[in-house]
């Protein structure tokens, strides 16, 4: 088999990480997640005190960001610095933060090096927001994971109470809408949907459902 690349885009909430690490796993092909790339960036300014809407500041702080990121089936581990920041950068500060510094052209353009770079040589399923437009425009199969606000709230009020921790519903909401807008309005590769992308709405499937309709879609494709 040659190798291929999978690119899913869509937005925060939408199971676009549970079911490519699924995927990747199944196929035993490469994880790349591109968000945990911004929220690192993210991570680093918030702990070094950056003014995020400031352009120059973040992009001063971007040059003393060594990332480092290894791969393996399912599996990605990142470092700031040299530190393990896989699981710090899950919060929903550095997604916030992210979202921020996801709009500034510098942080796109250094991110965007490393993700191409990682793709080389193996085949992958990477996802994120700019993924099928821009990241790897010439992905084998794309597609645009979506689903509906109220259950992506839903979702992410789970995850919490799973946790055990405090939400108000209403705030969890807000700030989806918000990070919806912030992705979708900015300048530099903002998320939508590849003219050529498969729009999947995962509102009324569960992780399972959505991985065997995206696994049936790829084997439409190609032989795997
Ligand atoms: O997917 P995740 O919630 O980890 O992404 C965090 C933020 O990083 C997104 O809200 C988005 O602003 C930014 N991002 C991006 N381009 C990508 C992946 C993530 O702008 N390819």
């Amino acid at each position: 088999m040659e190798q291929y690349s999978i690119a899913i885009d869509g937005p925060a909430g939408s199971g676009k990480s549970s079911v490519s690490k699924q995927i990747a796993k199944i196929l035993n092909i490469v994880y790349i997640d591109t968000g945990a790339m911004y929220r690192t960036v993210g991570l680093h300014c918030l702990r070094n005190h950056i003014n995020l809407s400031n352009t120059e500041e973040v992009e001063k702080a971007l040059q003393n960001i060594d990332m480092e990121i290894a791969l393996s089936e399912g599996k990605q581990t990142i470092y700031l610095n040299g530190e393990d920041v896989t699981e710090t950068i899950r919060t929903q500060q550095a997604g916030k933060a992210a979202s921020d510094v996801a709009v500034i052209y510098a942080v796109r353009e250094k991110l965007v090096q490393i993700q191409r770079e990682l793709s080389k040589g193996h085949s992958v399923i990477m996802d994120g927001r700019d993924i099928g437009t821009n990241v790897l425009p010439h992905a084998t199969i794309k597609i645009y994971l979506n689903a509906s606000v109220e259950e992506r709230t839903n979702r992410r009020c789970h995850e919490l109470m799973l946790l055990g921790k405090e939400y108000n519903k209403k705030q969890i909401e807000y700030e989806i809408i918000q990070r919806d807008e912030n992705d979708k309005n900015r300048k530099y590769n903002p998320l939508k949907k590849a003219e050529d992308a498969i729009e999947i709405d995962s509102s009324h499937m569960n992780i399972e459902q959505t991985v065997q309709t995206i696994l049936n879609i790829i084997k439409q494709k190609i032989n795997v």
